[in-house]
């Protein structure tokens, strides 16, 4: 019963990679050469990949695609028509925009068509969004500087987050002191992928040194007792992708998967998909995952919906009307 209804619950996503997600259809308008064969294999990550690096990979065919306005444009559209199916109500949406700037755009002008284009398709499409933007692990300290510059200019619009992405186990943090300490010093709210590729220090040394009150995934928790306790009394809000986790080989199977273990512990944690081509899933099919194999109920649900839009970074009214939504409906 329980099952059939969850495409039309209302949903929150807080961790979402605009580059992980262009269908079949926005890759064929952007490029027609590329057929079925090679969107299969080039977008999407194979059932399991040797590790976060290999999964990361994939994403580079469709950033090669997005340099220009146009094809920006519709990669965004394309993604508005998919949360839409599934009635995601509020969205953050993450990209580096230094990696769109291969053609003829400066990273400002990728910004700032990201966000027009959204507030178009926020309207549209009646889904809330905030934008998060990425520097990467291996950017030098500049390219991490120019990133969260970019925040501060645009933080009165659509953008709201500085986020740290890429290879965790390749790359340390010492390039993005600098730009997470600024952000510090600007009030700009930060979230960090880590615990994921490295363990629980990782995830100590990132709350310590860039001072999040987020993590993008942070399952690795588990390993560490003290730290667990840590993230329940901090209140550290936890962005966790079960597919991508698998994927990534982080875990073998969502039997394996502590995101029980988690949420039973009281750690605030919300649920999404890190990239709906390259997991090749949508948000539904990860509640049918924690529904089906995992015995949770509709009031599971409701908790990491709720908890999402409290660690959210949008506005208070927002939060209130999102709040208000979920409230009804499970
Ligand atoms: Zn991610």
């Amino acid at each position: 019963m329980l099952g059939k209804n969850l495409r039309k619950l209302p949903k929150i996503e807080l961790h979402l990679h605009l580059d992980c997600c262009l269908s079949f259809d926005v890759v064929k308008k952007i490029n027609p050469k590329i057929d079925i064969e090679a969107y299969n294999k080039k977008f999407k990550a194979p059932s399991t990949c040797s590790s976060v690096k290999e999964y990361i990979k994939c994403a580079e065919y469709a950033v090669d695609l997005m340099q220009d306005e146009k094809s920006i444009s519709l990669v965004v559209e394309d993604l508005f028509e998919q949360l839409k199916a599934e009635n995601i109500i509020y969205v953050e949406i993450r990209f580096a925009p230094l990696l769109h700037c291969k053609g003829e755009l400066s990273s400002k002008e990728v910004v700032q068509i990201v966000d027009d284009i959204c507030k178009n398709c926020s309207k549209k499409y009646c889904i809330h969004y905030a934008l998060i933007l990425c520097t990467l692990r291996h950017f030098s300290k500049n390219q991490s500087m120019e990133t969260v510059q970019l925040v501060e200019e645009f933080k009165n619009s659509g953008v709201f987050a500085l986020d740290i992405a890429a290879d965790e186990a390749g790359f340390s943090l010492d390039n993005h002191f600098g730009a997470f300490d600024f952000a510090f010093e600007n009030n700009i709210s930060c979230t960090a992928h880590a615990g994921e590729a490295k363990g629980p220090e990782s995830i100590k040394e990132t709350l310590k040194k860039l001072k999040v009150k987020r993590i993008g995934h942070g399952v690795r928790c588990v390993e560490d007792k003290k730290l667990m306790n840590y993230l329940k009394n901090n209140n550290i809000h936890l962005e966790i992708c079960l597919t991508s986790n698998i994927k990534t080989l982080t875990y073998e199977s969502i039997d394996a998967h502590p995101i029980d273990k988690i949420f039973k512990s009281n750690i605030s944690l919300s649920m999404s998909t890190d990239g709906r081509t390259i997991s090749n899933i949508d948000l539904t099919s990860e509640y049918e995952l924690v529904v089906n194999k995992l015995g949770w109920d509709l009031s599971d649900l409701k908790k990491v919906n709720i908890d999402a839009i409290n660690h959210s970074f949008t506005t208070s009214e927002i939060k209130k009307e999102l709040l208000k939504k979920i409230n009804i409906s499970y």
